[in-house]
């Protein structure tokens, strides 16, 4: 059993930095495979799924269930086992002659192993008729709530393959898809190919040198009013769904001086091992292709695995 006084040395055999899918369920796997667990929640205790409504995509919930009462029950599945968790979040990782020490603006820890499943936040453009639309018709994720807008008219902001990707994803379900680009056509960051498709797609539109001025609608969005940046001219489209694909930022700040990552952020990792042998990466944070619960809750469960044979190998 571990136990700790505020500010004492938490000492585990593995740590579990984040408490969303990846974390919760590596933590599930590893206290499961008999070692002792601490579990490091963050700013987000629950992680993204705390931010949405229904999530009709993970498995076993075949009426779907409210994001953050899917995590609340898997914060309850890994206490319940045996991991401990804590509140606060880890600011740096230490490679020291026992593991890894864990500094923290909570409780310090020491562990032989560690998993960072700290995931990542999508950026938003930052006005506050975003912030007052999201999860009203305003999302940052096409294929966890595409679904939802079946027939509709909705719109795409961004210009990078994500956008592409949301793009071709929304002609499936919605009527029209409006894709707004801040950058000239040539400033357009996606693949030639990927670019190509959705322009080729009689469902899609681009509008170029388009800027989001306004988010509109009081309960639900109703539209969008943006701005060529160009000509300064100002229109309003009848769209209501409006998808937000200007990128990801991986929560990784804490550990780069110690982990290898990307230009972008996200942690390098061949399958969840990290440059740094005893590390391992699970979810969102060393992933820019799915990002999805179930895939983090996968990853989380690969973690876990290989930090048990990574120990064993040790003992
Ligand atoms: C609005 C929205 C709707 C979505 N809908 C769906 C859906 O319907 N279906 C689906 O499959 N996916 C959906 N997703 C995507 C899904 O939420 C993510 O893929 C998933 O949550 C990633 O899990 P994760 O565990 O890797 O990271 P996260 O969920 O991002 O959790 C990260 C955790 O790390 C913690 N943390 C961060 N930094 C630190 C630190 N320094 N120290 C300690 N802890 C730290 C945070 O507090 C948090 O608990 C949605 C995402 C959003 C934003």
């Amino acid at each position: 059993m571990m136990s700790a006084m505020p500010n004492e040395t938490i000492k585990c055999d593995i740590a579990v930095i984040g408490a969303g899918p990846a974390g919760y369920s590596a933590a599930v796997y590893a206290v499961r495979a008999g070692f002792s667990v601490a579990l490091w929640m963050g700013p987000e205790p629950g992680g993204q799924l705390t931010t949405t409504n229904e999530v009709e995509n993970f498995i076993g919930f075949p009426e779907g269930i409210l994001g953050p009462e899917l995590m609340e029950r898997s914060k309850k599945q890994a206490e319940r086992l045996g991991a401990k968790l804590i509140s606060g979040s880890v600011t740096k990782i230490v490679k020291n002659e026992n593991g890894f020490a864990l500094e923290s603006d909570s409780q310090p820890g020491q562990a032989r192993a560690v998993i960072v499943a700290t995931g990542a936040v999508a950026k938003w453009l930052g006005i506050p008729s975003e912030q007052k639309l999201k999860g009203r018709g305003i999302s940052g994720c096409a294929t966890c709530d595409g679904f939802f807008f079946r027939g509709k008219k909705v719109a795409v902001i961004g210009a990078g393959d994500v956008a592409m990707e949301d793009a071709e994803t929304m002609s499936k379900f919605a009527e029209s898809v409006t894709v707004l680009v801040r950058k000239p056509e040539s400033g357009v960051r996606a693949s030639r190919a990927m670019f190509e498709r959705a322009k080729n797609n009689p469902k899609i539109t681009f509008m170029f040198s388009t800027e989001v001025d306004e988010f509109l609608g009081d309960q639900k969005l109703s539209g969008i009013r943006a701005k060529n940046n160009v000509t300064g001219e100002s229109t309003e489209i009848a769209v209501e769904g409006a998808f937000i694909a200007i990128g990801h930022r991986p929560n990784t700040e804490p550990f780069r001086d110690l982990i290898e990552c990307d230009e972008e952020g996200y942690i390098k990792a061949q399958g969840t091992k990290t440059n740094v042998e005893g590390i391992f990466a699970a979810g969102d944070v060393a992933d820019r292709v799915y990002r999805q619960a179930i895939t983090s809750a996968g990853t989380g469960c690969m973690a876990a695995l290989d930090a048990k044979k990574y120990l064993e190998s040790k003992a």
